[in-house]
């Protein structure tokens, strides 16, 4: 019965996960659910986490003292010492507490917060990364926004309230019209994020210089059907607009990998993110391009180019990671200060 567990929670603008696992985080141990992301007001989230968590351990005849820690990884901005998102614009509200809230039902339980890509990285230097790249690491995520976490010198970096290595915000193109998820123009992630991707079709096709006859065929003429999906699409099937919005995405792609890896230095760096069903269309051109001539992007020797294996999950992986390092006192985390 004293036998020790991790708890592990993934916050984000469309999904709740939270899992259980065993101290030593034998993923065979792993038990997991996931529920949509509730907006009703600040607190439903926090209160979708501790019931979810509740349920798991009575399934599972776990007792509350048997938890040796929470790790929560969501989706950002975040104070972690705070434990409260702030400014996001996918959740809804200016400022969502959830540590505050969820301490009062799990009292006695410490509970370590982490953006979910500084998380993510933290789930691939734990479950995936071999020994010769776990030192200087990168995981980026393309998904609805570019986002990604570093592991420079074996230690995560964190920044001052943990907001490090908001790469997709790097500015690749300064005179850019298209606008970022951010409110800026010419975001990384305004050329390559899902919602780049979309709102830059849509523009194109306002503009009306190229042809798009395959992709308005994919979604039968009703242009708010367009999602990054269906430019992907109609680019494989040769649509002249959407192979030049996906060109870019590639491209654009490339420049935020070289500035990653002039900046950090790093051996590998995985990708992750919903953009990865379609990884066929991004990931071998950039490999190509950092094996062939990698001097166009970055100065530094190039890093290798891998895939998460676990697509949606290392988010939540990294959480149950980042509660057996602090645990563990490793010294990947020694920064994170938090009690
Ligand atoms: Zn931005």
């Amino acid at each position: 019965m004293d036998k020790k567990f991790i708890a592990g929670v993934d916050i984000g603008g469309t999904w709740v996960r939270v899992a259980i696992c065993t101290a030593d985080l034998n993923e065979k141990n792993i038990k997991k659910r996931i529920t949509a992301t509730l907006k009703e007001n600040e607190y439903s989230i926090s209160n979708s986490v501790c019931q979810i968590l509740t349920e798991l351990l009575s399934e599972n005849s776990i007792t509350k003292g048997q938890i040796l820690g929470i790790g929560i990884a969501t989706a950002g901005p975040l104070n972690i010492e705070k434990g409260e998102v702030f400014n996001n614009a996918n959740l809804g509200f200016r400022v969502i507490p959830l540590k505050e809230p969820i301490k009062e039902k799990f009292p006695e339980i410490p509970i370590y917060f982490i953006n979910d890509c500084n998380g993510s990285v933290l789930g691939v230097h734990f479950f995936e990364a071999n020994d010769g790249e776990k030192d200087n690491l990168v995981y980026i995520t393309m998904s609805t926004g570019v986002g990604g976490g570093v592991i420079c010198n074996g230690h995560l970096l964190l920044g001052k309230e943990g907001n490090a290595a908001e790469i997709g915000h790097a500015l690749v193109e300064p005179k850019s019209k298209a606008q970022c998820n951010c409110g800026a123009h010419g975001c990384w992630e305004a050329y390559s994020s899902g919602t780049g991707v979309r709102n830059r079709a849509l523009n194109a096709l306002q503009e009306g210089k190229l042809n798009a006859g395959i992709l308005m065929s994919i979604v039968e003429k009703d242009k708010s059907r367009i999602t990054a999906k269906e430019v992907f699409q109609a680019a494989r099937e040769g649509d002249e607009l959407s192979k030049k919005i996906v060109n870019d995405c590639v491209f654009y792609t490339k420049i935020g990998i070289g500035i990653v890896n002039n900046y950090y230095d790093c051996t590998s760096i995985y990708f992750g993110g919903a953009m990865m069903k379609d990884k066929e269309q991004i990931i071998p051109q950039i490999c190509k391009q950092f094996e062939i001539d990698p001097i166009k992007f970055t100065t530094n020797h190039p890093p290798k180019i891998k895939l998460t294996k676990y697509k949606d999950e290392i988010g939540l992986r990294g959480a149950l990671a980042l509660v057996k390092y602090k645990i563990e006192n490793n010294s990947i985390i020694s920064k994170l200060k938090q009690k």
